[in-house]
C-alpha cells in the first residue's frame, strides 16, 4: 500500500489564511455541544490518520438541518457527547488516502447525512446504501474502525471518500450545502413515488419543504399544494412554485381539502399533529410519505389506509446514486435552496431561530476561521 497522499497548503475561501493539512492525525476544532440542549462552544478533537479510502475536507460552509436539533436535544434517543453536528457540508479536499483515485486535492465536494455503508448487505448490493442496516451517519455515529464521526460545524471533516460528492460548478457552495441532506431527502421519495401529472402536497414549508415544492414542480406535478400552519409563508410558496397554499389550522380546513392529493410529502415532525386528518387529504390509492421524524411515537387509524387503499411510506435521505442524480437535476432545473448565510461563530443564534421556525428557509453557517 502506498502512503496517503498529502496536501499543503489548501486555500480556504474568503480571506482566511491557507490551511495546511496532512494525511496524518490532525486536530480539528468545531462547535460542539457537551450535554443535552447545551449551547455549542468551540472544542477540539484529534482525528486519527486518514484510512486508505478517506478524505480530509477543509469546511467552507454547512447547512443547519432540524435533525441537528433533534440530536442536540436527544429527541431521538441518546447522543454521544461532546457532539459536533452538521451534515450539509461543503468544502475542499485537502488530503486523500492512498486508495482514493476519484477525488483529488483541491476538489470542491459535499457531504450529506451518511458517511458509510457496509457494501455487503442486500440494500447495499442493490444500490440502496441509504437503508444499509450498518450505515454510518455523519455525526453521533461510529465508523467500523472505531473512529467517532464528527460533523460539519467545524473547520474540517474526515470521511470515506465514496460519501464525498463532487459538486456541479453551476452550484454556489452555500446554495449546494442544503441540497446534500434536505435536497436529496425530498427529491428521492418524490422521484420514486410521483407520476406525471400527480397532484402533490407538501406539509411544512421549512428547510425540506421549500425544496420539495420546487422539486415537485420540476418533476412534473400538475399541482403543488403547500400545506402550512399559518398564512406567513403564502407569498414565498407561490414564488417557490406552489400552485395553491392551504392553511391547515382547523377541522374545517382539513375537510375542505379531503382526498384532494395523490402524493403528500410530510416534512413536519410534531408528534402532536392531527396525523389522521393529514392522511385524510390523500385521495384513494394515494401515498402519504413521511420524512419528518417525530421525537415520540404517533398513532394512526389504519382503517383510513385500508378503506381508501392509501399507502403510508417512510423515506430516509437518499442513496449515493440519488444524491448524484439530485445534484445534477437541481443544477439543470434551477432548484435552489433559499438560504440565510450566517458566520459559523453565530451558530447558537441560527439554532435558536430555527427552533422558532424563524428562517428563510435554511441557515448556512459560513466558515472559514470559525
Ligand atoms: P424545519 O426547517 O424546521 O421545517 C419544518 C416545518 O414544519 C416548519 O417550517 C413548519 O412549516 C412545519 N411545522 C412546524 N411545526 C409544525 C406542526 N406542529 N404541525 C405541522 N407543521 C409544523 O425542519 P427541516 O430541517 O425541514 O426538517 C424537518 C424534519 O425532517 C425534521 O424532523 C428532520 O429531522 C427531518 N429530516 C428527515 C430526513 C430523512 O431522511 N427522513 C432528512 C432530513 C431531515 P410551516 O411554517 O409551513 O407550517
Ligand atoms: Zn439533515
Amino acid at each position: 500500500m502506498s502512503p496517503p497522499k498529502t496536501a499543503s497548503p489548501i486555500k480556504s475561501p474568503a480571506k482566511a489564511s491557507p490551511v495546511t493539512v496532512t494525511a496524518g492525525p490532525r486536530k480539528i476544532t468545531g462547535y460542539a455541544a457537551k450535554s443535552r440542549g447545551a449551547a455549542l462552544e468551540k472544542w477540539t478533537y484529534e482525528a486519527p490518520a486518514l484510512g486508505p479510502n478517506d478524505v480530509d475536507i477543509v469546511v467552507e460552509c454547512c447547512g443547519v438541518c432540524h435533525s441537528d436539533i433533534h440530536t442536540l436535544d436527544e429527541g431521538w434517543g441518546a447522543t454521544e457527547f461532546p457532539v459536533i453536528v452538521g451534515h450539509e457540508v461543503v468544502g475542499k479536499v485537502a488530503a486523500i488516502g492512498s486508495n482514493v483515485t476519484h477525488l483529488k486535492i483541491g476538489d470542491r465536494v459535499g457531504v450529506g447525512a451518511q458517511c458509510g455503508s457496509c457494501s455487503r448487505c442486500s440494500p447495499c448490493l442493490h444500490g440502496k446504501d441509504n437503508v444499509c442496516a450498518n450505515g454510518v451517519f455523519t455525526y453521533n455515529s461510529t465508523h467500523p474502525s472505531g473512529r467517532v464521526a464528527y460533523g460539519g460545524y467545524a473547520e474540517g471533516i474526515r470521511v470515506p471518500s465514496e460519501f464525498a460528492f463532487v459538486l456541479p460548478a453551476a452550484l454556489d457552495s452555500a446554495v449546494a450545502a442544503p441540497l446534500l441532506c434536505a435536497g436529496v431527502t425530498v427529491y428521492a421519495p418524490l422521484k420514486r413515488h410521483m407520476f406525471p401529472g400527480a397532484r402533490v402536497g407538501v406539509v411544512g414549508i421549512g428547510g425540506l419543504g421549500h425544496l420539495a415544492v420546487q422539486f415537485a414542480k420540476a418533476l412534473g406535478a400538475s399541482e403543488v399544494v403547500a400545506l402550512s400552519t399559518s398564512t406567513r409563508k403564502q407569498k414565498d410558496a407561490a414564488a417557490l412554485g406552489a400552485s395553491r397554499f392551504v392553511v391547515l389550522d382547523s377541522p374545517a380546513a382539513f375537510k375542505a381539502n379531503a382526498e384532494s392529493l395523490d402524493v403528500i410529502l410530510c416534512t413536519a415532525c410534531s408528534h402532536e399533529m392531527p396525523w389522521d386528518s393529514y392522511i385524510s387529504l390523500v385521495a384513494a390509492e394515494g401515498k402519504f410519505i413521511v420524512v419528518g421524524i417525530p421525537e415520540q411515537p404517533i398513532s394512526v387509524d389504519l382503517s383510513s389506509l385500508i378503506f381508501r387503499q392509501r399507502a403510508l411510506i417512510g423515506s430516509i435521505i437518499g442513496s449515493r446514486a440519488e444524491v448524484e442524480e439530485m445534484l445534477s437535476f437541481a443544477s439543470k432545473h434551477g432548484v435552489k435552496p433559499w438560504i440565510e448565510k450566517i458566520p459559523m461563530k453565530d451558530v447558537n443564534t441560527a439554532i435558536a431561530r430555527l427552533r422558532k421556525n424563524d428562517v428563510t428557509y435554511r441557515f448556512v453557517l459560513e466558515n472559514p476561521r470559525l
